[in-house]
């Protein structure tokens, strides 16, 4: 097996054209274990260590721009007041071993339906920078996810960054384990409440081939949410919220959980988070967006 270690992304992008068989590696969290456990034997390794631009982040005009390997330990230390639910789902993830090396361009790449991230990026409206010697374009998140651990890249492409708004308003993220830490998401959930617009997105994780969008849930709450007075949400609202959300899955029995009990967690995980997020709203608390 090859080793290739370019030094700038300018050289990446070369080999990664060159050689579209390279199996790109940042944190090694799960290329790592892939390899040891024989899972895949690829002709070359891209080790992206030495690119020094991907482990960068910016913000301009309200913009974050998160370099692709940018390790979620850093997400949380210092993303966590403009991109809370990012860095939420970023402190649910692994352990802190995971945390220091794995990092969202590496979510994103093994494209797993349990990737703790996903939702979050769903309900920000995330777009994906893909880079190649052809190029640079943004994906939606909604449409870089195309299968169970399949995404939109071409095979000369890298994730070089995500973007994402900052201070984009009360956003929750809540996953599900069979216990509480180092734990692959049974099921997980994301709710951002979009003040500017008075809209909601919503989106469940680790329940569908692919993470996705509530979308009628989505529709529902953003009608019947008490924007101008700031009410209390009723429960009969939360609940037909919780309902929504759950109809949106189309989970699959296995080790982690069966589909009934990833149905109901959802519609839980839904109810509790908006009530997270709407004191937040109450309280005052990310309104600038
Ligand atoms: C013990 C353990 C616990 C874990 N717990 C969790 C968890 O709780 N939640 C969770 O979501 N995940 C978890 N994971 C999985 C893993 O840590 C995450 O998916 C992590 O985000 C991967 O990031 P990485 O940088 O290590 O990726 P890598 O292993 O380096 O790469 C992952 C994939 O992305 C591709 N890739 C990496 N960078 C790029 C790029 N710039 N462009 C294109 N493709 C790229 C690689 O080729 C590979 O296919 C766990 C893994 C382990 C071993």
């Amino acid at each position: 097996m090859d080793f290739l270690r370019p030094s700038s992304l300018t050289e990446a992008l070369a080999v990664k054209a060159e050689r579209p068989d390279a199996v790109p590696i940042a944190g090694g969290t799960d290329v790592m274990v892939e390899l040891n456990f024989d899972h895949r034997r690829p002709g070359a390794l891209l080790d992206l260590n030495r690119v020094t631009e991907l482990a960068e982040w910016t913000e301009t005009d309200g913009e974050i721009r998160l370099g692709a390997s940018v390790p979620y330990v850093r997400v949380i230390a210092e993303l966590g007041e403009v991109l809370p639910a990012l860095a939420m789902a970023s402190r649910t993830v692994g352990s802190p071993q995971i945390r220091n090396r794995g990092t969202v361009g590496g979510n994103l790449g093994a494209a797993s339906p349990a990737g703790d991230t996903h939702p979050v990026l769903l309900v920000l409206g995330a777009e994906i920078e893909a880079a190649s010697v052809r190029g640079t374009r943004r994906i939606p998140a909604e449409e870089f996810y195309l299968g169970v651990k399949r995404h939109a890249l071409e095979p000369d492409e890298l994730i070089t960054a995500v973007y994402l708004p900052a201070e984009a308003g009360p956003q929750q993220f809540a996953k599900v384990g069979t216990r509480n830490a180092m734990v692959i998401a049974v099921c997980s959930f994301a709710v951002a409440l979009h003040l500017g617009t008075r809209e909601v997105r919503a989106a469940v994780g680790s329940a569908a081939p692919t993470p996705r969008r509530a979308t009628a849930a989505e529709e529902f709450l953003s009608a019947e949410l008490p924007w101008s007075t700031k009410a209390s949400i009723t429960d009969s609202v939360k609940r037909r919220f919780g309902e929504l959300v759950s109809e949106a899955s189309s989970p699959i029995d296995d080790v982690r959980g069966s589909a009934d009990y990833r149905k109901h967690a959802l519609s839980v995980l839904a109810r509790r988070t908006l009530t997270w997020a709407w004191n937040d709203f109450q309280k005052g608390e990310r309104e600038c967006a």
